[in-house]
């Protein structure tokens, strides 16, 4: 399996050739775009890696899933949905549509994109955004199985300088009274949320506990309930690969969420979970040579749920 994993690896390197680092946040350009790295976890427990799986990278977008399950989990599936929809939306994961004929915004966002997980950092329990930041943080470290993960402050202040496209998704919520909270606030919790910086094993962890019901594989405790992980899934195989998640469907058929940091976090359901790392990014903003090797590795373990 770790030859196959090199091999794989180094067939699908040249394509990040072909992909351009994140550059709206400027801190992202002082990745390497050759990086290319995999870390997978099978139901067995065995865990194999390959290329650069070792680098630190900022989790971005991946924060997504896990600020919907803590949502889920601090609200339960009734609260979030009146909020915030389960839809694709078909259009960029930063997009700020004409919103002025719309009735429910709720039909018009999902967990996935940024308006809707900004919306749903408002919805973690906690009595100010500090707790709340450090809730999601202790998730995803319960997740990881990684008590040392924590926030790249360079990052957090490179997206808090140009997040100006963000706080204006903020203030259209505020307009709408999806959130209530201060914006600044809200939005505090969501650019350290995206700031948290992890590796190909974290995500790959995090990607077990989803494939497997909720339950670590360490101690097969449930850290999340089984309905909720099943709504991530859900939500991850139609929205998670941003406005390329029905493409991402047909070449490799497994929940996946994607980052602009590079970053794959990637579910086969009741076989693996997978951690993938390539900062170079196509023009949808998913890891180009990333999903090159998920679709070999798709194809060669037959993971495709179809
Ligand atoms: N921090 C990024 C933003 O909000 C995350 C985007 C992403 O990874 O899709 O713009």
């Amino acid at each position: 399996m770790r030859e196959l994993l090199e091999k794989m690896v180094e067939e699908s390197r040249e394509f990040t050739q072909g992909g351009q680092l994140a550059s709206y946040i400027p801190e992202l350009l002082k990745y390497n775009k050759d990086d290319l790295g995999i870390y997978l976890i099978r139901n067995d427990g065995k865990e194999f890696y390959a290329g650069n799986f070792d680098k630190r990278f900022t989790i971005q977008s991946v924060c997504k899933p896990l600020i919907l399950l803590l949502a889920l989990i601090d609200n339960g599936e009734d609260y979030v949905t009146q909020r915030v929809g389960v839809e694709s939306t078909g259009k960029a994961f930063n997009a700020i549509m004409d919103f002025s004929q719309v009735e429910d915004l709720k039909d018009h966002i999902n967990p996935m994109v940024n308006i809707g997980a900004i919306a749903m950092c408002s919805m973690i329990e906690g009595k100010d955004k500090d707790e709340k930041f450090q809730r999601l943080l202790d998730l995803t470290k319960k997740l990881s199985g990684n008590e040392n993960i924590g926030v790249n402050m360079q990052v957090f202040e490179s997206e808090r300088k140009t997040g100006d496209r963000n706080r204006a998704l903020a203030y259209l919520l505020k307009s709408y009274g999806t959130i209530t909270d201060d914006v600044d606030d809200v939005l505090d919790v969501y650019f350290k949320a995206c700031s948290i910086e992890i590796t190909c094993k974290d995500l790959a962890n995090i990607g077990f506990v989803l494939s497997n019901n909720g339950r670590s594989k360490s101690s097969d405790e449930e850290i999340v309930s089984k309905k909720y992980t099943r709504f991530v899934n859900a939500i991850l195989m139609t929205c998670g690969m941003y406005d390329g998640a029905g493409d991402f469907a047909i070449r490799v058929g497994i929940p996946a969420k994607s980052g602009v940091g590079g970053g794959i976090l990637s579910v086969a359901p009741s076989i693996m979970g997978i951690g993938i790392y390539g900062p170079a990014l196509d023009s949808k903003g998913n890891s180009i040579a990333g999903i090159k090797l998920l679709e070999k590795l798709s194809n060669s373990l037959y993971l495709s749920v179809f």
